[in-house]
């Protein structure tokens, strides 16, 4: 693959102060946020990727990206997090078996305390996606962070609904990958294996079921996550440039964290992946039982054409809705995808600014 955009580049964020700030988690691995600040706010905001995005997805060259639009209206301090399921760090590209316990018991905690090191008792607004935003509703709804003032998750938070296809991907699929092909993940890269390697003979049948581009990191995307030509986002949302470098925003994913998403799919809700192990005694059996408790107000952002989570926030919204009735808001964006309200060419006219109202709400 030519490269006309640097990886990892962190150029698509102008008249910033750019800062790296690594710190550990409780059970070993180095993450890192990273600092974006144009002016002292009393609001700062904190990004979080999904799986296996990064940053990356806030802070593109090619677009107009929301790490940007957060600074250009009003939101001068600005953070992304970079954490285990990252495509930034070879946590995830590597033989393992984290599930969404870990990122909810240990990443996000510590996220907060070193952030709050910096920016002290500041309000901090967060916008989450994908399994982020389920693992740091995990951590909220758990009582392990209580100092958010607002929560934005896109796609899907806490009750995990995928298609049927995705079900039938998620059972059967992890099990004949690991144990019949040999791969404990999958890489959109799969493509430019050595010819009749097992990585590229998969590259080469999923493809055989995607005619709708020619862009093999495409077709793999489609492969790893949801059901649709393509399932991650709308074609027409993406720039070229986007488009043609997909496997540069996600990368290789590890298959346990497809089982955990399995079993929360089977309960209609966030579960342990391991009910009885002692480590996870702090996290709860229920996420939503006690949901009447949780002050901090979310945004569901809600894509009508989300063939990865369906409409997983607009029933989570009906849910929370009983519990406190006026706390929390739906907002349903026409003519997205899963990914595109983050990575589209449009994003900044038909997305940012409903999460910007939403946080200004929250503000001072
Ligand atoms: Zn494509």
């Amino acid at each position: 693959m030519t490269r006309t955009i640097s990886r990892f580049t962190l150029e698509g964020v102008r008249e910033a102060d750019v800062s790296v700030h690594p710190f550990g988690t409780e059970d070993g691995l180095g993450l890192n946020l990273t600092r974006f600040l144009r002016s002292e706010s009393d609001d700062v905001v904190l990004l979080v990727h999904g799986l296996t995005s990064a940053s990356d997805v806030f802070i593109m060259p090619e677009h107009r990206n929301l790490a940007s639009h957060l600074l250009d209206n009003g939101f001068g301090d600005v953070w992304a997090v970079d954490f285990r399921m990252s495509g930034r760090f070879p946590y995830d590209g590597e033989t393992h078996r984290y599930n969404l316990d870990d990122v909810a018991l240990y990443d996000f905690p510590a996220t907060m305390r070193e952030l709050r090191r910096h920016v002290g008792d500041r309000r901090v607004h967060v916008i989450a996606h994908c399994l982020g935003a389920v693992s740091f509703s995990m951590s909220l709804f758990a009582g392990l962070i209580d100092d958010v003032a607002s929560l934005t998750c896109n796609s899907v938070s806490l009750t995990p609904r995928v298609p049927a296809f995705s079900k039938l991907k998620l059972s059967l699929g992890t099990w004949l990958l690991e144990y019949v092909v040999g791969l404990p993940f999958i890489d959109p890269r799969f493509g430019q294996a050595p010819a009749f390697t097992r990585p590229w003979m998969l590259s080469q049948a999923v493809s055989l079921f995607h005619d709708e581009c020619r862009t093999s990191a495409c077709h793999m995307q489609s492969f790893q996550w949801g059901a649709g030509r393509p399932a991650m986002y709308e074609h027409s949302n993406l720039l070229p440039e986007t488009h043609a470098r997909v496997a540069d925003i996600c990368s290789a994913s590890g298959l346990n964290y497809y089982r955990h998403v399995r079993k929360m799919v089977e309960a209609g809700q966030s579960v342990k992946y391991a009910p009885t192990d002692a480590r996870y005694a702090r996290l709860p059996l229920n996420y939503l039982s006690n949901a009447a408790d949780v002050r901090t107000p979310l945004l569901l952002l809600a894509p009508d054409r989300n063939r990865v989570f369906t409409d997983s926030n607009i029933h989570l919204h009906k849910i929370l809705e009983k519990a406190a009735p006026g706390r929390h808001e739906l907002a349903v964006l026409p003519g997205y995808g899963h990914l595109d309200p983050l990575i589209g060419k449009n994003s900044y006219i038909d997305v940012f600014p409903r999460i910007v109202d939403f946080l200004k709400r929250h503000s001072a």
